[in-house]
């Protein structure tokens, strides 16, 4: 069984992007108190410093109103954009989820963000672009496009497989569909309302799950010689586990990520890299 080791891969990448990387800045939004978002924003801006890229993140009251959060999104673009002495060539910002509804659709509006500045590739014109064949997003999704690297790092070629899907969130199942897509691969997506998942997911030659649920994906799901994706990251009395029992399925498997060390480390790699890779 080969282990896809998401950390070993983002180790060696970080290191071809150099530490000289400050004329980049990433501006991170972060709204109320939630204790898995401040882990995942001290993950980023420790990639950040890895890299050299300047990380800034800002909190935001919960009841700010919309006006004033289209305020602060414009001021924070002028400050870094187009002030004279805090001027960066590369500029990321990211609303750090969960954040309330209309604070999501108010930075997801192109017209606060652009598309270019979205590093998390969430706003709405990215999010169109990723469905349509004619158009290249400007910004791939973090957690898609790690796992693609991941994959391509491995050798593991998606083209003609069947690649099944459990979760059809917008920031990870949708998104990676299409890229699957894009890439050849036929793809299923199931979800809370699929019906006879076992019989689809024993027909997957890569299966990925994220669902949030510990443990939820065992030895009686899948067939021998899958490739294995494992998205989930829960926080139980154990510790951090998957969406899948690692040590029911590894037998089984040709390929399969650990959690933690997997996919998280790849998405936060992918951050970086959408931050230094703007055009
Ligand atoms: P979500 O929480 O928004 O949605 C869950 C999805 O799972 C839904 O589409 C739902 O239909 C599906 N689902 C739930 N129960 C199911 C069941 N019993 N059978 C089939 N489908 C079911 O999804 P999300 O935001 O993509 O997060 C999923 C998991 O991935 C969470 O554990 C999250 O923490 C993790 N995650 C990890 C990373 C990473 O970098 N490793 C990034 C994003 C999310």
């Amino acid at each position: 069984m080969i282990l896809l080791n998401g950390k070993e891969v983002s180790d060696k990448l970080y290191n071809l992007l150099g530490t000289n990387n400050d004329y980049a800045k990433l501006v991170v939004f972060t709204v109320g108190n939630d204790p898995a978002s401040k882990v995942y924003v001290r993950n980023k801006q420790r990639a950040c410093e890895r890299v050299g890229i300047s990380f800034e993140n800002i909190i935001v009251d919960e009841n700010i109103s919309d006006i004033d959060f289209e305020k602060l999104i414009e001021d924070v673009l002028y400050k870094y954009l187009f002030s004279l002495d805090t001027l960066y060539s590369h500029l990321g910002m990211i609303l750090q989820l969960p954040a309330p509804q209309h604070l999501v659709e108010i930075f997801n509006n192109s017209e606060n963000v652009p598309p270019m500045i979205d590093v998390d590739g969430f706003g709405n014109e990215n999010f169109a672009r990723i469905m349509c064949n004619e158009k290249d997003p400007y910004i791939l999704p973090a957690t898609p496009k790690g796992i693609m690297t991941l994959l391509n790092n491995y050798n593991i070629d998606v083209e003609g497989k069947h690649v099944v899907i459990i979760g059809r969130s917008n920031i990870v199942g949708k998104p990676l569909a299409q890229m699957m897509l894009r890439k050849n691969a036929t793809v299923t997506v199931c979800h809370s309302k699929t019906q006879n998942l076992k019989k689809i997911t024993k027909t997957a030659d890569i299966l990925v799950v994220a669902i949030g649920k510990p443990k939820f994906i065992n030895e009686t799901h899948i067939s021998d010689g899958v490739t294995i994706i494992d998205v989930g990251i829960n926080r139980t009395e154990e510790g951090i586990c998957g969406d899948v029992d690692f040590e029911r399925v590894k037998d089984k498997c040709y390929a399969i990520t650990p959690v933690p060390g997997g996919v998280g480390p790849m998405t936060v790699y992918s951050l970086i890299e959408n931050i230094l890779m703007q055009q």
